[in-house]
């Protein structure tokens, strides 16, 4: 069965003014559906085709693994937003005391994360993922990497490749990391992290 652009969980404008209905036509509309068209074209006929993404990526090289890596980052990110909350956006008790005692505090984490996303070189994305014991962890990932690679549970990703940002905050891409964390829906989050 071919591979489909997993729908939008909120309306197209729902996370305006932080990432605009715009962004999102082309981000998800036009760049995540190329890497599903691009994948259905490199799965077509060989033993892929019958695999579940994550395999794909565990085990794919070349452009069937950037494809199918860009395909599971932006599947993970997109399912991870809600509108725009006013006033402290926290994780549930659970996930925000992993995150205090592995960080110190909850801002201390969401300065190291920001400043990994801006610091990353290039194209890529910014993860935080649990290990094998439930530890919390930050990884800079580049161009279409992901966590699972390195045996970790992806959680949160920030994606800093220019597309991401560029049509609402043109070159800033610090604004728009800081930005991202009133959309964060931290059930999402908590949902990967508790399982
Ligand atoms: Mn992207």
């Amino acid at each position: 069965m071919p591979f489909t652009l997993q729908p939008l969980p909120y309306a197209p404008d729902a996370l305006q003014p932080v990432i605009s209905a715009e962004t999102l036509a082309l981000h998800h509309g036009k760049h995540l559906q190329a890497y599903v068209n691009n994948l259905n074209t490199a799965v077509a006929g060989t033993h892929f085709e019958a695999l579940p993404l994550e395999e794909i990526v565990l085990k794919a090289e070349g452009g069937m693994l950037n494809n199918a890596g860009q395909i599971l980052n932006h599947n993970l990110y997109f399912a991870q937003f809600h509108a725009p909350k006013q006033g402290k956006n926290l994780p549930s008790s659970n996930l925000l005391r992993a995150i205090e005692q592995t960080f110190g505090s909850f801002e201390a984490f969401q300065k190291e994360f920001v400043q990994k996303g801006t610091t990353l070189f290039g194209s890529g994305w910014v993860w935080l993922s649990a290990d094998k014991e439930g530890k919390l962890v930050i990884t800079q990932e580049p161009n279409a990497a992901n966590p699972i690679q390195k045996g970790l549970r992806p959680l949160l990703t920030f994606d800093v490749w220019e597309h991401a940002y560029y049509v609402d905050f043109q070159n800033r891409r610090a604004d728009h990391l800081a930005a991202l964390w009133q959309i964060i829906d931290w059930d999402v989050i908590a949902s990967r992290y508790d399982y």
